[in-house]
C-alpha cells in the first residue's frame, strides 16, 4: 500500500477549525463529503460537526486534558462502502495553544462494497444504531461488524436501508474512559 499522508486539521481556543491541511480536503472528496472540505468548515465551531452528544462529550473530556498539555493517541475505524480503514488519532497542544487533530492511516483492507455506507442509500425509517468509533452496529442485543449485522438483522430482505444513528458501543466507552483516566 502507498504511504498516506496524515489528515491534519487544527482548532484554536475557542473550538473553531482554522487549519485543514489540504491531505484533508482530498480525502473529504474521495470520501463522498464535500461538505467538510476546507471552504465550508474553516471558522466554524467543532461543535457544529458531532452531533451525537456522548461523542461531544468526549471531545470536550479530550480537548480539556490536551489543553493542561497532556496529548492523546487512539486507534479508530473510518471505513468507507468499499474499505475497512484502519486509523490512528495523535491529538495534542502547539506552542501557539492551537490543539492539532493528525490522522494516520495505520492499514487499509478491501472488502465487497457495503451499500449501507453508502450515503445515496435510500434510508427507512428505522434506525440503525453504529458506533461512530469503530463501526460496528448493535444487531441481537450485542455489537458487531458491519458486514455480520447485515446478516443478523437481514438488512437487504427489507424494502428500504435503515437510517444509521450514530453513538458508542460498550467497548468504545470502556476504551475510551481508560484513556481519559490515563492521560
Ligand atoms: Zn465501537
Amino acid at each position: 500500500m502507498a504511504a498516506q499522508e496524515d489528515l491534519i486539521y487544527r482548532l484554536n481556543r475557542q473550538d473553531e477549525i482554522v487549519f485543514v491541511n489540504e491531505a484533508w480536503d482530498r480525502f473529504a472528496l474521495a470520501n463522498d463529503a464535500p461538505d467538510v472540505t476546507a471552504e465550508h468548515v474553516l471558522g466554524r465551531p467543532i461543535w457544529e460537526f458531532i452531533t451525537d452528544l456522548s461523542t461531544q462529550q468526549i471531545y470536550r473530556d479530550l480537548l480539556a486534558r490536551v489543553r493542561e498539555g497532556r496529548s492523546v493517541r487512539f486507534p479508530f475505524r473510518c471505513d468507507s462502502p468499499a474499505e475497512r480503514r484502519f486509523l490512528e488519532m495523535h491529538i495534542h497542544l502547539m506552542e501557539d495553544g492551537q490543539i492539532e487533530f493528525r490522522t494516520q492511516t495505520l492499514s487499509i483492507e478491501r472488502r465487497p462494497a457495503v451499500p449501507l455506507l453508502a450515503r445515496q442509500a435510500s434510508p427507512s425509517r428505522d434506525l440503525l444504531r453504529m458506533c461512530s468509533w469503530c463501526k460496528k452496529v448493535f444487531a441481537d442485543g450485542e455489537w458487531v461488524d458491519i458486514e455480520e449485522g447485515i446478516e443478523r438483522l437481514r438488512l437487504f430482505e427489507a424494502p428500504a436501508l435503515p437510517m444509521i444513528t450514530h453513538g458508542m458501543c460498550d467497548h468504545c466507552a470502556v476504551k475510551m474512559a481508560e484513556i481519559l483516566a490515563a492521560m
